[in-house]
């Protein structure tokens, strides 16, 4: 079985700026858990007039060590990957501290509708700007480029920092473990395009929302690609089998799961049935699937 080689290797240094590059510097919020590794990684772009890329989550020490980080400095863009809960909430307190205005793609809400992980939505964030595939922000001294990234959710952006040929990834892909793709928000079809796109590009380093930057992009990326090529096959193979219910599919793949992922495993699933009905190659009639090919 394809096994994803995973770099757990990450020291967070919670409350202090980690500095990754000429324009880049790195706060680790304590918010560690099993979605977020040891927290979500707000990233600084930039010298003297700086952007803050993914504030986090509404948490009064992480507002305080990014303020920390960036005295004597102008915090003139908050950029945003997403707004999952670990990611935007922030935004609103920081820009009301440094003046900054919000950029971040826009919700497709008509598309995503339904069930969804609890509270794992950021309901609130709202951007000044909204940011397009290609849309270059520039700053001082920095230019950051959108770049559309959906699947992991509707609005996933990453932002390439021009002048460092390096991309801030956000939860797309990273190093320490495979991203969620779990519907309504999350779309597997989506996902595996942009996976495709980053495949395409030429960033010379990843840097994730969460855990340690990648140094060799399309290696980690046509990883990722193939280990969800895998998963779809297994959930096509147990479909073909017989087994009709999401339940009992989860039960067949995820052997030795820990109970606390058992939700996020059952979700992504259903996100490999939902890209396998939409190319008829299942058929889904109630809450059962069956093989059409
Ligand atoms: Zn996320």
């Amino acid at each position: 079985m394809n096994k994803l080689a995973f770099d757990l290797n990450f020291e967070p240094k919670y409350g202090h700026a980690v500095v990754l590059s000429p324009l880049l510097r790195r706060v680790t919020c304590n918010n560690p858990g099993p979605f977020t590794f040891t927290g979500t990684n707000t990233f600084i772009v930039g010298r003297g007039t700086v952007a803050i890329v993914d504030p986090g989550p509404d948490d009064g020490g992480h507002l305080a060590a990014i303020l920390r980080a960036t005295s004597g400095e102008t915090v003139s863009h908050i950029l945003v990957t997403h707004t999952h809960a670990d990611h935007s909430p922030l935004a609103a307190k920081l820009a009301e501290a440094t003046g900054a205005r919000t950029y971040g793609a826009l919700f497709n809400r008509a598309r995503h509708d339904g069930f969804r992980l609890d509270a794992s939505i950021d309901e609130t964030f709202s951007p000044d700007f909204a940011v397009g595939d290609s849309d270059v922000i520039g700053g001082t001294g920095w230019n950051l480029q959108g770049v559309s990234t959906p699947g992991h959710m509707g609005n996933h952006t990453a932002y390439a920092l021009l002048e460092e040929k390096s991309l801030l990834v956000g939860d797309h892909v990273m190093a320490w473990a495979t991203s969620i793709v779990a519907p309504p928000d999350g779309h597997m079809g989506d996902y595996m395009a942009s996976l495709q796109k980053l495949l395409k590009r030429d960033d010379e380093v990843l840097h994730p929302a969460h855990g340690p930057l990648a140094k060799n992009p399309k290696k980690l990326t046509g990883g990722i690609l193939a280990h969800r090529n895998m998963r779809e096959e297994m959930v096509l193979a147990r479909v073909k089998a017989g087994d009709r219910a999401v339940e009992d599919i989860v039960k067949a793949i995820y052997v030795d799961l820990d109970p606390k992922l058992h939700g996020a495993a059952r979700l992504s699933t259903l996100a490999h049935l939902e890209h396998l009905v939409e190319r008829a190659l299942v058929e889904m009639r109630g809450a059962f699937y069956s093989a059409l090919k």
